[in-house]
């Protein structure tokens, strides 16, 4: 048969997770958390199971973790959405994401990616038939050129993706690149997928430019987001989106028939977890600890950074190091000094490598402090 997908393999966290445990290495490749999920969320979720949550959740989802859903961007961005027509929990935002893209972009359309860029957004356009249009950014600062985004603006733009906090590089965008996001879309039908599943892990009192909070760009965009990143519990695969209800009924209809439905006792679990608002407000405070050990301890390592903004990855730039190609590199690490990371190359247009591997901080103190250790003698 003739493949869909040609050039795809499989994802690097697949690939560098599997030879972290080969070589009995510190995982901090694959974004996940290596501490427990908090024992009250648990909780609620076995008694969501021992009270009758176990038959198919409404096609978009429990209506009472909708309704905190809504809660949650009243009180954080001051900006509604209908519980009923406006948001709908997905299995991940992986499954949002491919599904939003299914919905909407036909034979080709084209798709403006910012490169570095998480993996799943490319094939989900090329499998679809539409074709992404990168637009390449750069360590260590991952700025945006407006002008040239406006200059791959086309008469077959079907749709944006953006991502801040930005997985893998740890930026944030700025109001002024929201803004001037607002202006290029403003009088096309262009579609924003914005991807906000680190909404809540943001650095250094920075505040997370929610797609939401720009009244034009809402009306055009999904947000994506994830329970995984906030709850600690990336195993789960609940996530949701929301978009006004236009957009909303037209990804219904295929959310209907990829899925239906997603894990109800998780969601109703999710719902009571959420009705006390720290659960999640807290998540900028015990990540920076993180952040900032994990930056103390290799300050006198061989490898340069700038902070992370936000997400729960740190790069690292290891050009004093060695001249390895970064997949190279990542793998040697691996083999022979026992920790594992991400090249951030795999994420770039045609492989550009810019000399640096991303770090996944979720772990506990524990494993920062040996991760560090070994980071230090390199
Ligand atoms: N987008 C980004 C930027 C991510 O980092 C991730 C998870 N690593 C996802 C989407 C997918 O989220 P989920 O695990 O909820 O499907
Ligand atoms: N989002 C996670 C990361 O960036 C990986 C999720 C996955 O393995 N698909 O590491």
């Amino acid at each position: 048969f003739n493949s869909k997908l040609p050039n795809v393999g499989t994802t690097i966290f697949t690939v560098m997770s599997a030879l972290a445990k080969e070589h009995h290495a510190l995982n901090l490749s694959q974004g996940f958390p290596n501490y427990p999920s908090s024992q009250k969320l648990n909780d609620f979720v076995t008694n969501a199971m021992n009270n009758g949550y176990n038959q198919y959740a409404p096609m978009a989802g429990n209506l009472e973790l909708r309704m905190a859903i809504a809660h949650k961007y009243e009180l954080l961005y001051n900006s509604s959405y209908h519980p009923e027509k406006e948001i709908t929990v997905t299995a991940g935002a992986t499954q949002a994401i491919y599904t939003i893209i299914s919905a909407f972009v036909r034979p080709n359309d084209e798709v403006i990616i910012f490169k570095p860029a998480y993996d799943c957004y490319e094939p989900a356009v090329e499998i679809n038939g539409g074709q992404t249009i990168p637009i390449q950014l750069s360590a260590p600062n991952y700025k945006v050129n407006w002008e040239e985004v406006a200059s791959k603006i086309s008469s077959q733009t079907k749709m944006i993706i953006i991502n801040s906090p930005h997985n893998p590089s740890g930026t944030i965008w700025s109001k002024e690149d929201m803004l001037q996001l607002q202006k290029l879309t403003n009088n096309t039908n262009i579609i924003v997928l914005s991807d906000e599943v680190y909404e809540h892990i943001v650095f250094d009192d920075a505040q997370h430019q929610s797609a939401c909070l720009f009244e034009d760009l809402k009306q055009r965009s999904f947000i994506t987001a994830s329970f995984g990143k906030t709850f600690h519990n990336t195993g789960w695969k609940i996530g949701y989106c929301c978009a006004p209800e236009i957009l909303m009924s037209e990804f219904r209809k295929v959310h209907q028939f990829n899925v239906f439905s997603v894990h109800h006792p998780s969601q109703k679990g999710i719902s009571d977890y959420m009705q006390d608002s720290k659960t999640y407000l807290g998540l900028n405070a015990f990540f920076q600890q993180k952040r900032d050990l994990f930056l103390n301890l290799i300050s006198e390592s061989r490898f340069k950074f700038q902070p992370s903004q936000g997400t729960y990855f740190q790069v690292l730039d290891y050009s004093k190091i060695t001249d390895d190609y970064d997949v190279d590199f990542a793998k040697r690490l691996t083999r022979d000094f026992k920790i594992a990371a991400i090249p951030l190359s795999v994420f770039n247009d045609n492989g550009k490598d810019d000399k640096v591997l991303r770090f996944c901080f979720a772990k506990t103190d524990d494993t920062l402090i040996r991760a560090s250790e070994i980071l230090c003698k390199i």
